[in-house]
């Protein structure tokens, strides 16, 4: 029996004194695999990361198609920049996505019309479900938790970060997919993060389910899916919009 204990402190002295001899060495907490690949385009002008999917660039509406019909996207492009066709309908990525990072502009009409929520109202919806609300929230009051910036009817923008309604606004957004079990059970919710001209104003929100106009979020399991665009009547424009999968 000594033997035995004098064998266990013989080891734990001699693990504890291996541990702490480790911990001397800077490079044993050194992580060197894997490293993480390289990203270029940056420092780039046009600042779009190499490992980007363009979904509106110079191309057209090529990766866009029309909510209502599952045809063609109607709205207008000219140039690099396309316009809500108020009264065609909302428009959604052809490709489906998950976890994204999330670039785009936008400008809200050059004719200021209506109030509140009838101006330059639209709306991104990640995975068809989850909208960070597109208003023209310059000098335009409307409840907190639909202006600019909303996550639409649960989380108000920390603060209002609009640009005047002639210039670009830019949403950076970082948004994580929910997590279903097989019982269609949600175990995960979604987040996200939000970026408005540069400025925070979404922080790693816990996205409660659907964004409705009407009621209570809603938490029906779903696979990935769209990257929707509002048609709320409002001739809002938008350029450069790219997505990096997550
Ligand atoms: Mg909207």
């Amino acid at each position: 029996m000594k033997n035995h204990i004098a064998l266990i402190t013989l080891l734990t002295v001699s693990i504890l004194s291996a541990c702490s001899a480790q911990i001397t060495q800077p490079e044993a907490s050194e992580v060197w695999e894997p490293e993480p690949r390289v990203v270029e385009g940056v420092s780039s002008t046009n600042h779009v990361p190499s490992d980007a999917i363009i979904l509106l660039g110079k191309q057209g509406l090529s990766e866009w198609k029309s909510r209502k019909t599952d045809g063609e996207a109607e709205w207008n492009f000219d140039n690099g920049v396309m316009t809500v066709n108020a009264g065609t309908g909302d428009i959604k990525t052809k490709k489906q996505f998950g976890s994204v990072q999330l670039h785009m502009e936008w400008r809200a009409p050059q004719i200021v019309e209506g109030e509140g929520q009838g101006r330059g109202n639209s709306g991104i919806f990640f995975m068809e479900r989850y909208e960070v609300q597109i208003l023209d929230s310059y000098q335009n009051r409307t409840y907190s938790n639909g202006q600019a910036g909303a996550i639409y009817k649960q989380y108000m923008p920390l603060v209002n970060a609009m640009n005047p309604t002639n210039e670009w606004q830019t949403y950076d957004i970082i948004f994580e997919a929910p997590v279903f079990n097989d019982d269609g059970v949600k175990v995960r919710s979604a987040y996200l993060t939000v970026l408005h001209n540069g400025v925070l104003i979404q922080n790693h929100r816990e996205v409660l389910g659907t964004t409705e106009y009407i009621g209570f979020p809603q938490n029906k399991a779903h696979d990935e899916a769209s990257l929707m665009i509002q048609d709320h009547g409002n001739p809002v424009s938008f350029r450069n919009i790219w997505v990096r999968k997550l």
